[in-house]
């Protein structure tokens, strides 16, 4: 399962997760498989981003939850 990794600030796509490692893709075809933490600046904001785990990564949105639930 794949996740997207995305700057906190801008939201532009910073890597992929795969299987618990991070997927980094650059320009003119240069790719790097890299473990954790890692971290990247943004190209869009040049904001610092961290990842110190590959949990961190909200995953897929899940449709159906809503959270409130009743108790008595
Ligand atoms: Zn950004």
């Amino acid at each position: 399962m794949e996740k997207e990794w995305r700057c906190a600030r801008c939201k532009k796509l910073l890597g992929i997760l795969c299987d618990g490692r991070l997927h980094l893709r650059f320009a003119r075809g240069h790719e790097y498989l890299v473990g954790f933490p890692a971290t990247s600046v943004c190209r869009g904001c040049r904001t610092l981003n961290e990842l110190k785990t590959g949990s961190q990564v909200p995953g897929p949105i899940t449709k159906g939850a809503t959270g409130t639930q009743e108790s008595t």
